[in-house]
């Protein structure tokens, strides 16, 4: 019997975690299943208890149980009790290790596979849920030249300022207007809704780099919105879905796949 994994969400059927994680397994000669597992609203921890019972050996986990995996964990790594958002579980014995691979997989996008330093350069963070939380750790230790997290609710963002320290600034929408910034990176769900975050014109210094988590087929309202103020440098969050899973991957099995291949893949199959 293979070992198990999965992804658990609600919903979960769009989930591309298995296909790559099958892409990693061959790559490395791993012999392990990966199934998406789709738990109720309300009882996300008797499907993960379930899951476990069954000999499972570990989760990527997806919305909206980020926050529920962050409790469930007994041990947590100190990028996840920072972002307070779990995205991988791993089970040994009775022991229940959680981490955040978010930040890490945008990160190794970002420099490795775009070519787009983080540090010394300026970065503007849009939201303040769970995506944005995880990345902000890992963006900080790259020593940009600035953080600013701009949210539209400015209270949530606020908040995030007694976890991560001066290190990161806050902003307003609107207090944006007549700066700019190298590298805009859209963690708000407002693509999801085929919106725009409220973003002033000029927001991009010139060279700058669009980075929409979202993907998909189509372009979404901020990539669009980029490209209308001339931005070259588009792109969407396929290869940080990629690079989280590599990050999980090597948790789990203590291998380092490589990615380019699986993220050529994925681009060939929604092109
Ligand atoms: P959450 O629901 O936790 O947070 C949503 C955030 O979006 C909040 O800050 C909310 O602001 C903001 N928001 C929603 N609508 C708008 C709008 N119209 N204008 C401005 N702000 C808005 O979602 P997550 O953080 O979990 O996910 C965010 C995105 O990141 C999703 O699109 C998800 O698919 C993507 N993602 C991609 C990953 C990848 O690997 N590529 C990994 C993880 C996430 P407010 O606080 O005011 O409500």
């Amino acid at each position: 019997m293979p070992d198990q994994y999965a992804v658990i969400g609600n919903p979960v059927a769009h989930s591309k975690s298995p296909q790559i994680h099958a892409e990693f397994a061959r790559q490395t000669g791993q012999d392990l299943r990966y199934d998406r597992l789709l738990a109720p609203t309300d009882a996300f921890i008797e499907t993960v208890n379930a899951f476990r019972a069954r000999g499972g050996r570990g989760l990527n986990v997806t919305l909206p149980f980020k926050g529920e995996a962050f409790r469930l964990a007994g041990v947590l790594s100190e990028r996840a009790r920072a972002a307070q958002a779990v995205n991988t579980l791993k089970f040994e014995g009775n022991a229940t290790f959680g981490d955040n691979t978010d930040g890490a997989g945008l990160v190794n996008d970002l420099e490795r596979n775009l070519g787009c330093p983080v540090t010394g350069r300026r970065v503007l963070l849009l939201g303040a849920g769970g995506a944005a939380r995880g990345v902000i750790k890992p963006l900080l230790e790259q020593q940009p030249a600035r953080l600013v997290l701009a949210n539209r609710t400015l209270g949530k963002a606020q908040l995030l300022l007694q976890i991560f320290g001066s290190g990161l600034e806050i902003s307003a929408y609107a207090a944006l207007a007549g700066q700019q910034f190298d590298l805009v990176v859209n963690a708000t769900s407002a693509s999801l809704a085929g919106k725009l975050p409220p973003l002033p014109a000029g927001v991009f210094a010139p060279g700058g780099q669009a980075y929409d988590m979202m993907y998909g087929r189509a372009e979404t309202p901020f990539l669009a919105f980029a490209r209308s103020e001339g931005v070259a440098a588009r792109v969407d969050g396929l290869g940080m879905l990629v690079e989280q899973a590599a990050e999980s991957f090597f948790i789990w099995r203590g291998l380092h796949p490589d990615t380019a291949p699986v993220l050529k893949l994925l681009r060939q199959a929604t092109a």
